[in-house]
C-alpha cells in the first residue's frame, strides 16, 4: 500500500515513510492509494473474533508490510487493551459507543497508541531522534503524552491553548515529564494548529530537527480509528438493519475513519457530523459553500476547530461529489444551550450522563431520528464526562464522581512553558530546547 498526497505533488510513500512525516512535502495530507475490500465473511463474522483480530485484519493492508505481522498484532492488542461498549441509552432508538475507557478518558488515546507504538518500532532504524509536534484542543495533548511517554528516540512538544482546556486536560499534558514538554500558547486552538504548521513549512527548523505530527493529519494516528466502527458492528445486534452513527467532529479525522471503514465494506446506514458552533461542514453541506472560521469556544471544547484540516480526506472518499456525500453524510450543530439541556435531559429521563461531546452527537442524531424514525442510531461518546466536571456540575446541579484514574494526576504538579502565538518564538524555544 502506497501513500499519495492530496496535494499531488509530491512522490508516492509507503505508511512508513507517511508515519515519520506526518505530513507531505507538499503540505498535503497523506491518503491511501487504494481501499482494501473486506470480505463478506469477515464482516458476518465480528462477533466471533477478538478485538485484536479485528484490529489486525482490518490494519494490515494500510501498514502494507512495513511492521512485521507478529509486531502488528501486538501493537494492535495494547492499543486496544480496554472495553469499548455498545450501551442502549434511551428506550429503543439510540446506543452510545463509549470510547472513553482508555487511559485518558477520551477517544484518542487508540490512534496515539497505535501512532506512538508504531514510531517507536520504526525510530528503533533511524539514528536521529523523532521530535513530535502537536497542536491540541483538548484529548489529543493528554493521549499523545500518556502514548509517548519514554518511547525511546522520540520527543514531544504539545502546543496547547492556554486557559481553554479543562483542569483534567490540563493535568494530563502537563504532568508526565520526561520527553514530553507542554507549550501553553496565549491564543486558540487555531493558533496552535497554525503555529505547528508553521514549524512543519521552516527550512531550518526541518534541518535542525526531524519533525513530524501527531495530530490526525498523520496517518498512523488516523487510520486506527477506523476500530471504533468495527467495534460498533461486532456489538450491534439488528444484523437486518445498519446503524446510522452519530460522530461528534471537530477537526473530522474520526469521522472520516468511519467512512473510510464504510468504504472498504463496513454496513452503516449514514453518517452524521455532529458539530458545534463552530460548523462550516454543516453549512457546506447545506449551501455547497466551504467556508473555514476562526473557531469559537464552546463548552465541548475538543471541537472548536474552524478550519477541520481532515475534511479534505472526506472529500477525497466521495471524489469530491457533493450529491454523493450528501447521500452519506448529514451535518447537524448544536448549539451550547442545547447541549446543556440534552446533558440534562438524558440524565434525568435515562439516567446516563453524556459528556459536551456526546451531547451535540446525542442531539444531532435525535434530530436526524425524528426524520427517520424506522432507523436506529449510535451515538459516539468520545470523552467521559469528569473531563468537563465544571459543565457538567453547572448544568446537574451536582458533581461528577472522579474515577480514580484522574483523581491522582489531580495533585500532580503542572509544568507548561507560556509562549505567545509567534512562531518565531515557537522557533527558538524548539532550537534551543530540543
Ligand atoms: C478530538 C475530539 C473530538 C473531535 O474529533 P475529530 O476527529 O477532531 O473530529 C470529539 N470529541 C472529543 C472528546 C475529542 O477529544
Amino acid at each position: 500500500m502506497n501513500y499519495f498526497s492530496l496535494n499531488k505533488q509530491s512522490p508516492n510513500v509507503s505508511f512508513r515513510d507517511a508515519a515519520i512525516q506526518g505530513q507531505a512535502p507538499d503540505k498535503g495530507l497523506y491518503f491511501p492509494g487504494s481501499i482494501p475490500q473486506l470480505e463478506e465473511s469477515f464482516i458476518r463474522d465480528l462477533p466471533k473474533l477478538s478485538k485484536e483480530e479485528i484490529g489486525f485484519h482490518v490494519m494490515k493492508p494500510y501498514v502494507g508490510g512495513t511492521i512485521p505481522d507478529d509486531v502488528l498484532f501486538n501493537i494492535v492488542k495494547e492499543t486496544t487493551d480496554f472495553p469499548f461498549p455498545l450501551v442502549p441509552v434511551n428506550s429503543g432508538n439510540i446506543y452510545a459507543l463509549e470510547l472513553f475507557h482508555g487511559p485518558t478518558l477520551a477517544f484518542k488515546d487508540v490512534g496515539a497508541r497505535f501512532m506512538s507504538r508504531c514510531l517507536g518500532y520504526f525510530a528503533r532504524e533511524n539514528s536521529r531522534k523523532v521530535t513530535v509536534l502537536v497542536a491540541t484542543s483538548g484529548d489529543t495533548g493528554g493521549a499523545v503524552a500518556d502514548g509517548f511517554h519514554n518511547v525511546p528516540g522520540v520527543e514531544v512538544v504539545i502546543l496547547y491553548p492556554s486557559g481553554r482546556v479543562s483542569p483534567v486536560q490540563e493535568k494530563q499534558l502537563t504532568t508526565l515529564g520526561d520527553n514530553i514538554r507542554a507549550l501553553e500558547v496565549e491564543g486558540n486552538f487555531d493558533d496552535c494548529q497554525r503555529l505547528v504548521k508553521q514549524a512543519f513549512s521552516d527550512e531550518t527548523l526541518q534541518q535542525s530537527l526531524f519533525l513530524t505530527s501527531a495530530n490526525s493529519i498523520n496517518v498512523a494516528r488516523w487510520l486506527p480509528q477506523q476500530l471504533y466502527y468495527f467495534y460498533a458492528l461486532q456489538q450491534w445486534q439488528d444484523i437486518g438493519q445498519p446503524p446510522v452513527i452519530s460522530v461528534p467532529s471537530g477537526n473530522f479525522g474520526n469521522i472520516c475513519a468511519g467512512m473510510l471503514a464504510q468504504a472498504s465494506g463496513l454496513p452503516v446506514k449514514h453518517f452524521i457530523a455532529a458539530c458545534n458552533a463552530n460548523d462550516v461542514v454543516p453549512r457546506f453541506l447545506q449551501t455547497g459553500f466551504y467556508k473555514p472560521e476562526h473557531a469559537v469556544a464552546t463548552i465541548s471544547n475538543a471541537m472548536d476547530v474552524g478550519s477541520p484540516s481532515n475534511f479534505v480526506r472526506v472529500l477525497e472518499l466521495f471524489n469530491n461529489n457533493l450529491d454523493e456525500l450528501k447521500f452519506s453524510l448529514s451535518g447537524y450543530t448544536v448549539d451550547d444551550n442545547t447541549t446543556r439541556d440534552t446533558i440534562c435531559d438524558v440524565y434525568t429521563q435515562f439516567q446516563y450522563l453524556l459528556d459536551p461531546h456526546g451531547a451535540v452527537g446525542y442531539k444531532a442524531l435525535e434530530l436526524y431520528l425524528e426524520q427517520f424514525p424506522e432507523r436506529k442510531g449510535i451515538v459516539l461518546e468520545t470523552a467521559h464526562p469528569v473531563k468537563f466536571p465544571d459543565s457538567i456540575e453547572a448544568i446537574l446541579g451536582e458533581p461528577v464522581a472522579i474515577p480514580e484514574a484522574v483523581a491522582g494526576i489531580m495533585k500532580k504538579e503542572k509544568h507548561s512553558t507560556v509562549i505567545p502565538p509567534d512562531f518565531e518564538v515557537l522557533k527558538e524555544y524548539l532550537l534551543k530546547q530540543i
